[in-house]
């Protein structure tokens, strides 16, 4: 169950949490057109409260939503505000926060030009997405039956609701299965991503993720490129197969609820030597050094809360 918070930011204003209604003609419901974000707001170790990489989140707002023809009725400063302002009202210094933007009642069929558009954000505490238990020891990924969205039938740079019944179902099944997450292929049958994170392996001290191709441009995944291009760690993206993860050195996930998420076993074969190995750990550590606001050269990552 999500925590309860005390307010939720409603077009424009702050209402209180169980007065965040919507209507159920509401189009997006019916047609799952509408965009999100997921973002992190951490207490760094001077007691002081920031969001990770706000900019960059509010940024793919507006891309996701000018991807999918909506026009949101805000500006990107008015949105930052908004959040550090919904983060206030619930006293919350750290935890996850979820804007979303979506089409209200008014017309219904798929060619609607007045609804409304309609923006909330919300804010609740959310600790380690696939376990604290996971986070340190590694999980076990499993290849979903499910593909990836082909890149002309889904537009997978954009954070759209309806992209996510494909990542639904392809948990699910794993889940149901005993795994802890899910590996989706793309369609033509390289790795593209996780069902909520993006995916790096490792071998030979190289470290490789996927093009961009057919996967969410995720956040996290750029922090780690640039960590490690800032550690003289070679980094590639280039695809690869699902055999290369079964020999690779180490295997993690990337995302902004799963952090950075080992994984210690994919389709039943042991990766590396079975836990977190040390440039995932290297990764791991530099990654909460900074958004605990312990390293200066990230300091421009951490939005502070006032
Ligand atoms: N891929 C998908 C499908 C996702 O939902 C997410 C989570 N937003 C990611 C990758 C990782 O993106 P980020 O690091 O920006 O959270």
């Amino acid at each position: 169950m999500v925590q309860k918070a005390k307010k939720i930011w409603f077009d424009g204003k702050l209402v209180n949490w169980d007065d965040a209604q919507v209507h159920v003609l509401s189009h997006t419901l019916h047609y799952g057109v509408g965009v999100f974000e997921g973002i992190r707001c951490y207490k760094t170790e001077d007691g002081q409260s920031a969001v990770f990489r706000l900019k960059e989140h509010v940024d793919r707002l507006f891309d996701s939503a000018h991807i999918v023809l909506i026009e949101i009725p805000f500006t990107r400063e008015e949105i930052r505000a908004a959040i550090h302002k919904t983060l206030v009202a619930n006293e919350q210094s750290e935890g996850y926060i979820r804007p979303i933007v979506f089409l209200g009642e008014g017309e219904m069929g798929l060619h609607v030009r007045n609804n409304p558009v309609r923006v909330a954000i919300a804010t609740w505490p959310w600790g380690a997405y696939l376990g604290e238990d996971g986070m340190k020891k590694g999980i076990r990924a499993k290849v979903s039956s499910f593909n990836r969205h082909h890149p002309n039938a889904a537009m997978s740079k954009g954070k759209v609701i309806g992209n996510y019944v494909n990542s639904v179902l392809a948990k699910w099944e794993v889940v149901k299965a005993g795994y802890d997450e899910a590996v989706l292929l793309d369609p033509e049958g390289y790795v593209a991503e996780g069902s909520g994170e993006n995916i790096f392996i490792v071998r030979n001290g190289i470290l490789q993720t996927t093009p961009l191709t057919s996967v969410l441009p995720g956040i996290t995944r750029d922090s780690v490129i640039t960590i490690a291009q800032k550690f003289d760690i070679p980094v590639k993206e280039a695809r690869f197969t699902r055999d290369e993860m079964y020999i690779a050195d180490e295997i993690f996930f990337t995302g902004t609820a799963a952090e950075i998420t080992p994984v210690r076993e994919v389709d039943d074969r042991k990766v590396g030597a079975g836990k977190p190995g040390p440039m995932t750990k290297r990764i791991q550590a530099a990654f909460f050094d900074i958004i605990l606001g312990k390293n200066a050269l990230f300091q421009h990552w951490l939005d502070l809360v006032k």
